[in-house]
This record gives C-alpha cells, sequence and structure tokens, in this order.
C-alpha cells in the first residue's frame, strides 16, 4: 500500500497531511474558504482504506448536501476504485440517521417501513392537531406551529424535554400538549417528519445502550464536513456515537456559518476541544483555490464581524495577470441580466466553459431575469438546489390563475386552483365537479359553473365554487381595459393567494411573496397576459437540466463548498444583500451572517469575481432607488477595481460609481434613465446616506416578514 500511499499524499501541504494522518482521537480542522478541508477529508478516507484500518462500511462521513456526497465518493473512487461502493454510510445526517432508523424502527415507536412526511402532509397533521384541541387555527396556525416544532427538534428536544416558557408561549398554554400529540399521531400513521429522523436516532441511542454501543463499534472512523452548520440536534448525535472510540475529524470554517436562522450553532466549533480532550486542532492557512485579489477582498470582508474566531489566509499565487474583483453597477436588474450575458458570451467566445461559471444571488427571486435572459440568448444554464423560477409552487399556483383566465378550458390550471388557497371544497364536491365534466364532454370550468345552479352541491361549497367562478368570469373581463399585470395583481389579491402566503409563518413564505411580486413585474415586459403565458410555456418547454455545459445558477446558500472560475455576483444593494429581514432584526447577528454569506460568495470563484448592483429595483411597478450594499464599502480598494459600465443605461454615468441614487430618497421615472446623473462616488454616498439614516427602502417595507428570523434562502438541499 506504500506506494499507492504516496499517490494521495502527493501534494499536501504538512498541516494538510498532519490531518490526514492523524487518525486516531479527535481532530478538528479549522480553516477558511478553499483550504482544502473538504480535501483533506476525502484524502483521510483514502488514507484509513488504503492502510487497512477500516474497512469501508466502517466509515462515517457527513455532508451537507446529496450533491456533496456523491461528489466526496467520485474522489474517493479515484483514489481507491471501486471499493469505495462499500461506503455506506456517506451522506447527510438525514440520510444516514434513515437508514439507522430503518432498522432500529419498533424501538422508537415506528415500523421498518415508515412514511416520511414532506412539509404539506406535516401541515395538514398539524392542522388537525390543533383543531382538535379546539384552537382557534387562524392565531394558532399549523406553519407558526410547524416552525417551533423544527426548532425544538433541531435542538434535540422531545416533548417532555422544551423548557415551561416556550411551551406556554404556543396555543395557550397547550403547546407541549400539541407536540406530544403530534407525535403520537405520527406514530399511529408509521410517519416521520424530517426533523424526527435525526431526533428519533438521538432517542434510540439514548434509551437502547445496546443499539448505540453497535453503532460505536461500527463506526471505527468518523468525519464531518461543513461543521460549523451542524446543530444541536446533530451535534448531540455525534457526541453519541462517539463516546465509543473519538476517532472523530470535523472540518470547518466558522465565517462560513450561514445556517443559523435554522438552528445551526456555530459554538459547535468552539465546544470540540472541550468535548474531546486531547483534540488535535489543525489550522490550514494556505487557500489553493483562489487568486490574491480573490482572497483578499473576501478576507479583507469578513475581518468586519465581530463574532469570529480569526484566521489568517494566503495563497502562492503569483499570477501577475489575475484579475482584480470587479464591481461593476447597472441601471436596473433587467440590465444587470443583460450585461452579465454579454459577458459570458464574451467568456465562452475566448473559450471559457460554461460549467466554470456560476451566478450566485442572494433571494431566489433575482434568478428570473437570469433565466429569461439566456433563454433569449440560447445560452445554457442549470439552476441549482431548487426549481426553476417558473417551476416553483407559487409560481406555478399563480399562472394556473392567469391560464383560467385567458383559457377557461384548461383543466389542469383549474384543478391546480381549485381548492388553492383552500376555500373548503371537499373531495365529494370535487368529484361531483369532474363527473360532470366528463359525463357532458365539457371543461371542468364549464361544469363547475352548471353546477352551481343546481342543488347537487351542499350550500357551503356551492358558494366557494361559485365565488370562483364568478371571480374568474368577472377577470376575464377586466382583461379587456385593464393592464394585465396589474390585473395579476388584483387576481392573486381578490383570490386570497397572496393572503395564503402572508399569513403563512414558514421560513419560505417571505420568498415566496417576493417571487410571486418578480412574477407579476416580469409580466410587464410584456403585450399582453397571452403573449406572457405563450412565453412562459416556451421557457418551461425548455430542459437544458442535462446540458453538458451550462452556466450554474444558484442561491448563495446552496453553494456552499463549490467553486468555479468565474463566479458573478448581482444584485448587492442595501435591503437585497444584506437582506432586509436581517437588518431588521436587533443585534449584528442577522448582519453577521449575511456578511458571512458575502465572503462564501466571494471565495466561490477560483479567478474572477464579478459584484454587480442595480441602481434602481422595480417593486410593484414603481421604480426605487436602491443603497448599494455596504459589504461594497468594505472591500479594499487594492483588490477591486470599479467598472465603467459599457451599458447604455450604465449607472456609472458623472464619473461616479453608483448610478446617482445613493440618497435613496428619489424616485425615478423609469422612462428617465438620464435624470439618474450625479458626481460623488455611489459608496461614499451610500455610506452618508446610511449614517444620515435616509434609507428609502418604500415599498420594500410590505415585503418584510413578520418574522425576525428569517432570512434564509427559499429552498435548501440536505
Ligand atoms: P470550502 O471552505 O469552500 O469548503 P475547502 O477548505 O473545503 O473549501 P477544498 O474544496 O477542499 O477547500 O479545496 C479547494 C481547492 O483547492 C480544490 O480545488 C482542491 O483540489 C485544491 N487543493 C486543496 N489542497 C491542495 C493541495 N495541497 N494542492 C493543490 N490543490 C489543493
Ligand atoms: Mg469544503
Amino acid at each position: 500500500p506504500q506506494a499507492a500511499a504516496a499517490d494521495y499524499l502527493a501534494g499536501l501541504n504538512p498541516e494538510q497531511r498532519l490531518a490526514v494522518e492523524t487518525v486516531d482521537g479527535p481532530v478538528l480542522v479549522l480553516a477558511g474558504a478553499g483550504t482544502g478541508k473538504t480535501r483533506v477529508l476525502t484524502t483521510r478516507i483514502a488514507h484509513i482504506l488504503a492502510t487497512q484500518r477500516a474497512w469501508p462500511s466502517q466509515i462515517l462521513a457527513v455532508t451537507f448536501t446529496n450533491k456533496a456526497a456523491r461528489e466526496m465518493k467520485e474522489r474517493i473512487a479515484h483514489y481507491i476504485g471501486p471499493g469505495v461502493e462499500g461506503m455506506a454510510w456517506l451522506g447527510t445526517f438525514h440520510s444516514i440517521c434513515v437508514k439507522i432508523l430503518r432498522n432500529h424502527a419498533e424501538l422508537v415507536g415506528l415500523k421498518s417501513g415508515f412514511s416520511i412526511l414532506d412539509t404539506d402532509d406535516q401541515l395538514r397533521l398539524m392542522k388537525q392537531v390543533i383543531q382538535a384541541e379546539g384552537l382557534d387555527e387562524k392565531r394558532w396556525t399549523a406553519r407558526m406551529f410547524a416552525s417551533l416544532v423544527d426548532s425544538w427538534k433541531n435542538r434535540g428536544l422531545t416533548p417532555k424535554d422544551i423548557p415551561e416558557g416556550e411551551a406556554r408561549a404556543f396555543g395557550n398554554g397547550k403547546g407541549r400538549k400539541l407536540y406530544a400529540e403530534y407525535q403520537d399521531r405520527l406514530s399511529v400513521l408509521n410517519a416521520a417528519d424530517f426533523g424526527d429522523l435525526l431526533l428519533h436516532c438521538i432517542t434510540l441511542f439514548k434509551t437502547q445502550p445496546d443499539v448505540l454501543r453497535d453503532y460505536q463499534r461500527r463506526f471505527r472512523y468518523m468525519l464531518v464536513d461543513e461543521y460549523q452548520d451542524t446543530n444541536v440536534a446533530q451535534y448531540l448525535w455525534l457526541r453519541l456515537l462517539a463516546q465509543g472510540n473519538s476517532n472523530v475529524c470535523c472540518v470547518g470554517d466558522d465565517d462560513q456559518s450561514i445556517y443559523g436562522w435554522r438552528g445551526a450553532e456555530v459554538d459547535n466549533i468552539l465546544r470540540f476541544e472541550h468535548d474531546f480532550p486531547g483534540a488535535v486542532v489543525v489550522r490550514l492557512e494556505r487557500n489553493y483555490r483562489s487568486t490574491s485579489h480573490i482572497l483578499g477582498a473576501a478576507s479583507h470582508l469578513i475581518a468586519h464581524n465581530e463574532g469570529r474566531l480569526g484566521k489568517t489566509l494566503f495563497t502562492d499565487d503569483k499570477d501577475p495577470e489575475a484579475e482584480a474583483v470587479t464591481v461593476a453597477s447597472s441601471w436596473d436588474s433587467e440590465e444587470e441580466a443583460r450585461a452579465i450575458g454579454e459577458e459570458i458570451e464574451a467568456l465562452q467566445s475566448k473559450g471559457h466553459s460554461l460549467n466554470q461559471i456560476a451566478i450566485l444571488v442572494r433571494a431566489s427571486f433575482q434568478m428570473r431575469e437570469f433565466e429569461d435572459r439566456f433563454v433569449t440568448l440560447g445560452l445554457n444554464y442549470r439552476v441549482i438546489g431548487g426549481p426553476r423560477f417558473y417551476e416553483r409552487a407559487e409560481i406555478r399556483d399563480a399562472m394556473a390563475y392567469f391560464r383560467c383566465v385567458v383559457q377557461p378550458a384548461d383543466d389542469l390550471a383549474f384543478e391546480r386552483i381549485v381548492n388553492t388557497p383552500k376555500r373548503g371544497l371537499g373531495e365529494a364536491s370535487l368529484k361531483l365537479v369532474h363527473e360532470l365534466a366528463r359525463a357532458s364532454r365539457i371543461p371542468l370550468l364549464e361544469a363547475a359553473t352548471q353546477l352551481c345552479r343546481t342543488e347537487e352541491l351542499k350550500p357551503k361549497a356551492r358558494k366557494a365554487l361559485s365565488d370562483l367562478v364568478d371571480s374568474l368570469d368577472r377577470w376575464r373581463a377586466q382583461l379587456v381595459h385593464m393592464k394585465h399585470s396589474e390585473l395579476a395583481e388584483i387576481i392573486l389579491d381578490e383570490s386570497g393567494y397572496t393572503e395564503m402566503w402572508r399569513l403563512d409563518r414558514s421560513a419560505e413564505a417571505p420568498g415566496r411573496l417576493d417571487n410571486l411580486k418578480e412574477l407579476i413585474r416580469s409580466m410587464e415586459e410584456f403585450e399582453s397576459l397571452p403573449g406572457f403565458l405563450e412565453h412562459i410555456a416556451l421557457v418551461m418547454d425548455r430542459d437544458t437540466a442535462d446540458a453538458a455545459d451550462a452556466v450554474s445558477i444558484m442561491t448563495l446558500h446552496s453553494a456552499k463548498g463549490l467553486e468555479f472560475d468565474t463566479v458573478f455576483l448581482p444584485g448587492w444593494e442595501e435591503g437585497l444583500f444584506p437582506h432586509q429581514r436581517a437588518l431588521d432584526e436587533s443585534g449584528r447577528a442577522g448582519l453577521e451572517e449575511e456578511r458571512r454569506l458575502a465572503y462564501v460568495g466571494i471565495t466561490r470563484a477560483r479567478k474572477r469575481a464579478k459584484i454587480w448592483f442595480a441602481s434602481n429595483r422595480r417593486i410593484h411597478g414603481s421604480w426605487q432607488s436602491s443603497i448599494p450594499s455596504r459589504f461594497l464599502d468594505e472591500l479594499p480598494e487594492r483588490h477591486v477595481e470599479v467598472v465603467e459600465s459599457s451599458t447604455r443605461y450604465g449607472g456609472y454615468s458623472g464619473g461616479g460609481y453608483g448610478g446617482g441614487n445613493a440618497y435613496g430618497v428619489s424616485r425615478f421615472d423609469a422612462r428617465d434613465p438620464f435624470q439618474n446623473t450625479y458626481s460623488t462616488p455611489g459608496w461614499q454616498r451610500a455610506q452618508r446616506a446610511r449614517e444620515a439614516g435616509s434609507q428609502d427602502h418604500g415599498n420594500r417595507s410590505d415585503m418584510r416578514s413578520s418574522r425576525t428570523r428569517a432570512q434564509g434562502p427559499l429552498t435548501i438541499e440536505g
């Protein structure tokens, strides 16, 4: 094995080598982005296997996403060949826990074939529980309850463990009872929700010492990537297993902790040395990924955070041609998409692979413009870590309403909206509609209209259905004389659809509302509603998912651990990034997490990081001037180049950076971009505007969520 060993160890620096070769006892690798943490884990596994310390099935390796698990498997296969298939315990916390639970389900009150509930099922069940307790479900919504239960489960708390105060705060003091009741019903259904996977596993380990000992013996070596984003439950789980032997290696970077809103505890890193006595702590300081400009910019930015352990990072990259991090502005977000599209085409024509280009956005609604633009350009793209914009549930729902208005015979659309939001139409009523439609060979909507004129439906159902039918008729009539984007907004309001999400307390709800606004905005670019629908049909039809060469579009959250030659970072504006919801939060925690997200974003780039901000974002059809992100001020001049905009409405007119709206108080008329002339650099103006407290987010305030800790992404893989 010595020859092979030389192979995989070759090229590692001494610290990396130490982390790889210290296989016995606890090891913590605490290091900045791109220093080879993931590579250390992979090599360590190869080393353990090559030196025959363990079989593949005796290694527990935890990654943050399934995608990361697949990639790690590929990398290990590269070193050790097909033996990697025996690595049965390489995956996310969730996937590993499911596997354990399947073997011991009956010990936690389940049967082996238990099902895992999706969010919809989970909410339906919670609603039943709330109703059964006789509570007002408008006041105590299932969504509120769901996020509360999630937060308990993230902390490893079963119903009996939750603090009295928290238990009392929900459901007229019945929080604990509701939680217990919900768990009972799950067990009767032989089902678990996502949070249960860990919680049940912990319970299993705590109550069944034999089982725990079994796993402790089995897992000779344990490895965890992205350790900074583990939550309390995951930590407890790991610690239980590590009591057997302490061959645990965790790698992480406190500066990349970006899931605090979901219960992750960066303190787990700080606790490591305490809980694993004798731990070897390895610091990696050499960054192998990025140019010195990129690294310099990212390090300088993150240094503005107070709550950090602090580390040194350097690179040996001495490429004299290395490009500075660029900051460019555009008149608005549409222009931003156009300009970035042009840059990508230019890179492509110089022979760059699209696979090596990524666009990282703060909020998923930002993706829409890029997707539209790329479809127009015929540029392949893929959306990672979530559905493409027009495939999102809320967008499909909204589109279904519009389709019903334009095409009354669109049965699929009608089915989608007939009871969304819930109108109290039971299955029996809907069945009658379907039967009549089939029997008379008429569309569902027509059948519904006819049924409403008979006595066949129960009064409540009839009222609900005829309200919907009447509304659709009314909207169709309005379409003739009203601007379609305005009508679209009316439809979503009057149907109760927007309200449904507004009342929703889940972490995704604010993002969904943003997406709906973005949808309406995108409609304005089209002549008519049918024209818009046709465009969407075309966009949807194009399946670029398997394209060999494609630009990646994703949220900053889902970019963790990845790397690309060129990274575009659009939308660096106050209120968007840092996100308004983080700014609204009291204390620095929210803002610091946003800054870590910026750090994650920049450090994804190997050669080029290109930051953009738009001088204007259109919200509800009216232009809002935006203030450049404070993070721009925090970039070091020495590593940053401010790019003169080449585009027609480029925001640098007047020689300044910011496009001249950084006072944030003016509203520009969309059709007169040339008003946009100031001479003070935008960053400085932004700074002053902030100091003067003159931020004007105008309409944006209604985009805010009433939750305080909700600055997360829309979709999370994991
Ligand atoms: P992140 O914090 O972003 O997850 P990381 O610390 O996990 O980063 P890796 O992804 O493991 O870093 O490594 C970053 C890049 O540097 C990869 O392309 C990796 O192959 C390369 N790399 C790491 N160590 C070395 C080395 N000793 N020699 C050459 N390249 C290296
Ligand atoms: Mg990594």
